[in-house]
């Protein structure tokens, strides 16, 4: 299921004015997402509790919009929120590959400001070639969200090793999906990934998680689960995803996209040290081999593998220091800014 969001207010609380507002928000998302009645699943509608004159159900029947089923209820009134306004969460049923339009009409187009001039930046590339420390900076540098796909694999992995489920039993994996429960928080800008209701953000960084998530992640239906999270986060807000597959597959439209890459022998040493300061016991020589032989995994997987997307900017940086390494990927930015 894919959802596409929309929103409107009226001026004045009457029949006619709620039925034109419903009318034109419809109009537009059906037009901008060249919709057919056989894509939608259902309409849902929620109003601010000062409009009481006209049913926006009723008013979508009365424009045509009757080929299925429609559902409205009352937002809480929160201090401060927009006034007089109609939220729309058409479920349709177009694939997860499309990158739907969502619409903001009237006054609830300034509520939205981020919606009308998001910019999403993909960042690729294999285990510790700079792109998680190069998009944190890049996201306060542009005061964007950074969303770091790999903790949410991870989070998965984790996941299978606390229930023994091994996490390249595509059976048991599938029915352990269910019951995963991984969500993304931001506090102070900062990403905290839950498990469970769980803050699991430093335990997913345990060497022996990063194996498990490369194994977990190379099932379809858990890349369906958690790429339809992250496009789903992409399109309500500026952000900067970092991960494996965000220029091929999650958001094959971005505007900006990165593949950053740098020689394994130097990824290995930029994890080693991290470990180490984090005071794990590790040998360099099995830690290089595991990010070879991860590589290889995420390289090779039939679903989303690690690849650099035909119009993606290669960045290696083996040998660029991290200001370096932003500095070069801001001047691509820039440049089309
Ligand atoms: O980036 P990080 O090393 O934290 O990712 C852990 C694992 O999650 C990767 O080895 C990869 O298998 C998987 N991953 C993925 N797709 C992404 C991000 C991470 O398959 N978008």
């Amino acid at each position: 299921m894919v959802v596409i969001r929309g929103a409107t207010t009226i001026g004045v609380d009457t029949p006619e004015e709620i039925k034109t507002a419903v009318g034109e928000l419809l109009r537009e998302v059906f037009d901008k997402n060249a919709l057919t009645k056989e894509d939608v699943s259902a309409f849902v509608f929620s109003l601010t509790d000062d409009i009481h004159s006209f049913h926006p159900a009723k008013a979508a029947r009365e424009c045509g919009y009757d080929f299925a089923p429609l559902f409205a209820c009352i937002e809480p009134n929160i201090e401060g929120g927009l006034k007089k306004c109609i939220r729309l969460m058409l479920l349709t049923e177009l694939s997860r590959e499309k990158v739907v339009k969502h619409v903001y009409q009237k006054g609830a187009k300034n509520l939205r400001k981020d919606l009308s001039g998001i910019m999403n930046i993909a960042l690729d590339g294999p285990a510790g070639s700079g792109k998680s420390t190069v998009a944190k900076i890049l996201a306060k540098d542009y005061n964007i969200l950074h969303l770091d796909t790999g903790a949410m694999y991870r989070a998965c992995g984790l996941k299978a090793l606390r229930e023994g489920v091994d996490p390249q039993d595509t059976a048991a994996v599938e029915k352990l999906l269910p019951k995963l429960n991984v969500k993304v928080e931001y506090i102070d800008g900062k990403q905290h990934t839950i498990l469970d209701g769980e803050d699991v953000s430093t335990a997913i960084r345990q060497n022996e998680v990063s194996m498990a998530a490369s194994h977990i992640s190379a099932h379809r239906a858990v890349r369906e689960k958690l790429v339809e999270m992250q496009r789903e986060i992409a399109s309500e807000m500026s952000c900067i995803l970092d991960g494996r597959d965000i220029g091929s597959v999650v958001l094959p439209n971005a505007k900006f996209k990165f593949y950053v890459t740098a020689d394994s022998k130097v990824r290995a040493e930029r994890r080693y040290k991290e470990l180490i300061e984090r005071g794990e016991t590790v040998d360099f020589n099995e830690l290089h081999a595991e990010i070879v032989k991860r590589d290889e995994q995420d390289s090779t997987r039939e679903f989303s593998p690690l690849c650099k997307a035909a119009d993606a900017i290669e960045i290696d940086t083996s040998n660029l220091g991290i200001e370096e390494s932003v500095a070069l990927v801001k001047s691509f930015i820039q440049e089309k800014i």
